[in-house]
């Protein structure tokens, strides 16, 4: 691994965020099945199968905020699996060592452990190294329930586009607002009753999980967010659902893309 690239300021949002992740790091894997039920699995299946990376063949693919490499894996698997490919790359970027950490011992059961087509850095999404993740280098950047724990999305997306090589694809898949009401009730119950009480009884951590519901809910609403991909540079569909995003469970969590242009 390549872990400890660069120290990150403290006293900012992005200790905050750090402290939250260390103290769930090894039961991150348990309490994302357990507070989504194992949705989160059928999400990032379809995030990665419905990836329209630009061109064909070996890709070389970002994923930030990659924590335990959740979607690198199954970027790997999904290379592999639907079109022979071996060569494809996933370089997995995440602000907290721990996670990363987590993320290294999961792949050493793999078989992509010590290839070239996995590595694990530690850096801020907001100011990833130019000299390490160089101007359009990547055809894929994928963030998945990442952004909304930075500070400043703008500053991401400006990175992604930056390091995106012109007609690469970002994507993103994030918590999101559930438009149908009866739904939108439903989901706030979960939300603020049982997903604290799980943290409480699985990681003994009721705050670490308070933040991340409460880190959803002043997320931007999908049209919002779909603005701010297209005032970074990137092309997207229309402003609807099926165009620059597509809802999975009503809005409870989004896909966005867009294209370096
Ligand atoms: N992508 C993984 C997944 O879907 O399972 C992990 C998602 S986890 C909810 C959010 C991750 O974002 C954590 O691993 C956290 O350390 C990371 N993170 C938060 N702020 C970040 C930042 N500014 N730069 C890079 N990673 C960040």
């Amino acid at each position: 691994t390549s872990f400890g690239f660069r120290t990150v300021p403290e006293d900012t949002k992005e200790s905050l965020v750090k402290d939250v992740f260390d103290s769930v790091a090894s039961k991150y894997d348990l309490m994302n099945d357990a507070s989504s039920l194992g949705v989160h699995r059928l999400w990032k299946d379809t995030f990665v199968s419905t990836l329209r990376p630009g061109r064909k063949g070996p890709i070389r693919c970002i994923d930030v905020a990659g924590g335990t490499g959740d979607i690198a894996l199954r970027i790997l698997d999904h290379a592999r699996e639907e079109y022979a490919d071996r060569e494809t790359t996933v370089e997995v970027v995440d602000i907290n060592a721990q996670m990363l950490g987590e993320g290294f011992k999961r792949f050493k059961k793999t078989m992509y452990h010590n290839t070239p087509q996995v590595s694990f850095h530690e850096a801020n999404a907001q100011e990833l190294p130019p000299s390490q993740f160089r101007d359009n280098s990547y055809d894929l950047y994928t963030i998945a329930f990442g952004i909304r724990n930075c500070t400043s999305i703008p500053a991401v997306l400006k990175e992604a586009y930056r390091v995106l090589k012109p007609g690469g694809t970002f994507a993103c898949l994030e918590f999101s607002k559930v438009n149908n009401p009866l739904l939108s009730t439903l989901y706030d119950q979960y939300s603020f009753s049982v997903i604290p009480l799980l943290g409480t009884i699985l990681a003994g951590d009721r705050d670490s999980y308070q933040y991340l519901v409460e880190s959803i809910r002043k997320f931007p609403c999908q049209s919002e967010f779909a603005g701010m991909i297209r005032d970074a540079g990137f092309a997207t569909g229309g402003d609807h659902d099926g165009g620059a995003w597509t809802d999975q469970w009503g809005g409870v969590a989004c896909i966005h893309t867009g294209v370096k242009v």
